[in-house]
This record gives structure tokens, sequence and C-alpha cells, in this order.
């Protein structure tokens, strides 16, 4: 099966970019649902931003712009999923809203078209369980910004088809995207393997070992990262890396994953990185 039109769900900083990497890349018509017009606006307004910046540096022109402006169609209703082929929820990380819309969309779609979700931390499983079709169900794990983030993480649930994840597989490329797959399980693989190095490297400034500027320079000069972990964290925002790693502790059940108490203070002082301008560096 080919996608020949996608709905994308949710128009914030994941939603907006995949909707515009769907129009642009995939070159689909791609309809963006969010909440309110006012979301959706914002989110467009994004895009058209970033559209806009590709038009300075000259990789596209004024036209083609327009021509993908135009390939996105904002819609406040579910019920406009009736034609869709696929559909990427990328709305807020909450099981309880994740829940409700699969179901309706099981409910609205065609029985053809594949649900996606761009979860990063909830089995895409359980997602699956609130529709008819988890043989369609599947997690589409895109990196932000997702205009520029190489990777699609795409995860099987425990009853996604073979066929589903092919024609998932064949989206993601066609999005420009390389898809590696993976088996639903917590933190799936990205956060599985880069939460506990994040939160190793809290517990090495927790004990003394290192002052933050000391651990993230030896990743960067040492491992060639281009960025060290804290700064990661940081950036990620220190509410959701403790989240994130609250799943595996909690999913996995062993203590290796134990988030560092240095990270629960700093949640707790409202110290979240980069945009409370205060976390293990201040900004
Ligand atoms: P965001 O807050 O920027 O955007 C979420 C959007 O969903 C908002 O515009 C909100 O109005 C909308 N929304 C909420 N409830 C809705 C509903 N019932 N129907 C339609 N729209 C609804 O969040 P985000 O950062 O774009 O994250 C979206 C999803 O992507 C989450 O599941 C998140 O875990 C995942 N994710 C985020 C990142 C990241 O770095 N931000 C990376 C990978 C995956």
């Amino acid at each position: 099966m080919e996608i020949k039109k996608m709905m994308v769900i949710g128009a914030g900083q994941m939603g907006g970019g995949i909707a515009q990497v769907g129009a642009a890349v995939a070159n689909v018509p791609v309809l963006l649902n969010d909440i309110s017009e006012e979301f959706i606006n914002k989110g467009l307004k994004v895009i058209e931003g970033n559209l806009s910046r590709d038009v300075k540096k000259g990789r596209m022109d004024e036209t083609r712009k327009e021509a993908i402006l135009k390939n996105i169609i904002p819609t406040i209703s579910l019920k406009e999923a009736k034609n869709v082929d696929m559909v990427v929820e990328a709305a807020i990380e909450n099981m309880e809203i994740k829940g409700k819309i699969f179901k309706e969309l099981d409910e609205v779609c065609p029985p053809h078209t594949i649900l996606a979700t761009n979860t990063s931390t909830l089995p895409i499983t359980e997602i699956a369980a609130f529709t008819k079709r988890p043989e369609k169900v599947i997690g589409m794990h895109f990196m932000n910004p997702v205009p520029v983030m190489q990777l699609v993480e795409v995860i099987r649930g425990l009853a996604t088809s073979d066929e589903t994840y092919e024609v998932i597989k064949a989206m993601s490329e066609k999005m420009g995207k390389t898809p590696v797959v993976v088996n639903d399980s917590p933190g799936f693989v990205s956060n599985r393997v880069l939460m506990p190095m994040i939160n190793e490297a809290i517990y090495c400034v927790y004990e003394g070992i290192g002052t933050p500027e000391a651990v993230d320079a030896v990743m960067r000069l040492g491992m060639n990262h281009p960025m060290g972990p804290l700064a990661l964290a940081d950036l990620i925002g220190l509410d959701t890396t403790l989240y994130v790693i609250e799943i595996l502790y909690k999913g996995l059940g062993d203590s290796k994953y134990r988030p560092c108490p240095l990270l629960r203070k700093y949640v707790a002082a409202g110290w979240l990185g980069r945009k409370t301008g205060r976390g293990f560096y201040t900004y």
C-alpha cells in the first residue's frame, strides 16, 4: 500500500515538523489537526518560517514554498481522517489523551488506515489496545527538530503486522528519513541508551567526580559527542529527563535505572534547564 494522504495530530514542535516533511519531502497532502485553530495557526507559522529560511538560503523557490503550504490542510475535526491512508499522532505525552484519540480514529478511519504514534515513552502495545486494529498500530518516533534529524525509530507493538511495518518503513524513506526498527519496550532503544548515560553523568557531578563542564568535555572531546550529556539534559528539559528515567526505572524494575537524587533536587527546585534559565548551566 502506498500512502497518498496522511493526517498529523498535534501541531506542536513535533507535529508541525512531521507535517512539514510529509508535505515537502514525501509530497503528499497532509491534514494538520489540533484542538483549536489557534494551535494549528501557531504550527503553520513555524512551518512557514522554516520554509522561508530555505527560500532565503536558495534551497527552494517561493513557488515551491507556496505549493508545500497549500499541501498542508488545517482541520480541527478528527472526522476528517475518514479518507487518509495513515495518521501520525503527535499530541501531548499522555496515555489518556492518546487513548481517546486512537479510539476515535479507529471508528472514523477506513480499515486500511495505519495509525502511528510519535510517543517517546508510552507503550505502543497499550496504545494499540484502544483500537480494534492493533496490527495496524505502530510507533514512528521522529527526533527533534524533525526537518533536520535523520532517524525515525520505528517501534513494533506486540501485534504490529509485517505489512504495516513495510508501509511505514517505505513512508519514512519517502519522508527523507532513515527508519530503524526496534521492538516495544520502555524507552525503546533511543531513550534506553541515552537516558542512563545522562543519569550517570549526573551521578558523576553528584558524587563530586567532576564538574558539569568536566563531564561534558570528556564526552565531547573523548567520545566525539557533539554535545555533552549535561548540556543535552538542559536542552531536553530536566523535568522531561527525570520523567523518562522514571519510566525506565518503573518499566524495567531494575535499580540500575534509579534517577540520581541531584536530578530530583534540581527538578523540585524548578531548575529545568534552558527553558527556566538554570539547570546544570546558567543561561
Ligand atoms: P507540543 O506540546 O509542542 O505539541 C503538542 C500539541 O498537541 C499541542 O499543539 C497541543 O495543542 C496538541 N494537542 C493536545 N491534545 C490534543 C488532542 N486531543 N488532539 C489534537 N491535538 C492535541 O509537544 P511535542 O514536543 O510536539 O510532543 C508531541 C509528542 O511527540 C509527544 O508524544 C512527545 O512525547 C513526542 N516527542 C517529543 C519530542 C521532543 O523533543 N519534543 C521528541 C520525540 C517525540
